[in-house]
């Protein structure tokens, strides 16, 4: 297949370019001129309406379309009244193997499009490689943006968003998930972490144990499906509810940050530097020994101890 005929790159420019001034996009400017490139393509994580206008047309602009589950990419085409595009099976475990020869289509100038089963590509889904071989090798990568799970429950969850971390799935067992568990327990922002169901249960009790019990934490559960499920409230609550659940579907957790150390009280750390220095320590002293037990800066401890030590001169 070679370069595309100039009346595909109508349908898939349709919309504001990747400049925002309209025109030829980044992802649809695909004309006998333009060189070949690979678009990743988010697609729906449950309400088929949700992909996005750009997306169908993208879909139909490709020459060839790389995707985790060629039945349900199909499925999803002709949804869209798309047929006969050939597809690629692309799952993480050949997608280092795929890469060369999606570069060398993307180099005979074809449109080549990339899609996971649902959401964004690359997202807990494989196109991470792929897109970095592609850069790699200087050629053009463009992304249709859409549905997501972790920002669609981050945002419905009320917890800060401003800041956050992306854990995705936590490993199962072993030293490795106890590092991470640990990381999100100290964690100060917002985590979101991707479940299977069936796991929910041990993983909400082992946050519990690792984080404070009454941090908060979001369940979403079917994000834009029939039977979607937003459940807040503390992470030993969770705990209980998702014990006594057969629960199906797909969940994401959103996890609250961990609440900043209190300051030890002004008149602590004052009682403690007098009785450091009434026990003989000098200023320099006392100042380190206080600040190593209350954790407040040494700077702080040490005003604090020349403070005292000049009152009682
Ligand atoms: N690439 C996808 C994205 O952009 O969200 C994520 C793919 S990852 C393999 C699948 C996980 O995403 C599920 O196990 C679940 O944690 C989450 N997920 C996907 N769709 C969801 C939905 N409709 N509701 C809740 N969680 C969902």
């Amino acid at each position: 297949m070679g370069p595309h005929p100039a009346g595909a790159a109508g349908a898939a420019g349709a919309g504001a370019g990747a400049d925002g001034h309209g025109g030829s996009g980044a992802a649809g400017g695909h004309d006998t001129q333009a060189p070949g490139r690979l678009v990743l393509v988010a697609t729906p994580i449950g309400n088929l309406s949700d992909l996005s206008e750009r997306a169908r047309d993208t879909l139909a602009a490709g020459d060839v379309i790389y995707c985790e589950d060629t039945r349900r990419t199909r499925a999803l085409l002709s949804h869209c009244g798309i047929t006969g595009k050939p597809l690629v099976r692309l799952d993480a475990n050949v997608e280092a193997r795929r890469a060369k020869e999606l570069i060398g289509r993307v180099r005979g100038g074809q449109l080549v499009v990339l899609v996971s089963d649902a959401g964004m590509p690359g997202i807990s889904d494989p196109g991470e490689r792929l897109v970095s071989a592609a850069a790699r090798d200087g050629i053009t990568v463009d992304v249709v943006p859409g549905p997501n799970a972790a920002l669609s429950a981050l945002v419905l969850s009320g917890l800060p968003a401003d800041r956050f971390c992306f854990e995705g799935f936590l490993p199962r067992r072993g030293a490795e998930r106890r590092r991470r568990l640990a990381a999100i327990g100290a964690e100060a922002r917002t985590t979101v972490v991707y479940e299977a169901p069936s796991r929910l249960a041990a993983t909400l009790a082992d946050l519990s144990a690792g984080c404070e019990a009454h941090r908060e934490v979001c369940i979403a559960r079917e994000l834009t499906k029939l039977h979607q499920e937003v459940w807040r409230g503390t992470l030993a609550d969770a705990t209980a509810w998702a014990a006594g659940r057969d629960l199906k579907g797909e969940v994401v957790l959103v996890i609250a940050g961990s609440p900043p150390a209190k300051a030890p009280d002004a008149g602590l750390v004052r009682f403690a530097v007098a009785e450091s220095l009434a026990s003989g320590m000098g200023v320099r002293e006392a100042a380190s020994e206080v600040a190593a037990s209350l954790g407040v800066s040494r700077h702080y401890a040490y005003e604090i101890a020349l403070g005292l030590r000049r009152e009682s001169s």
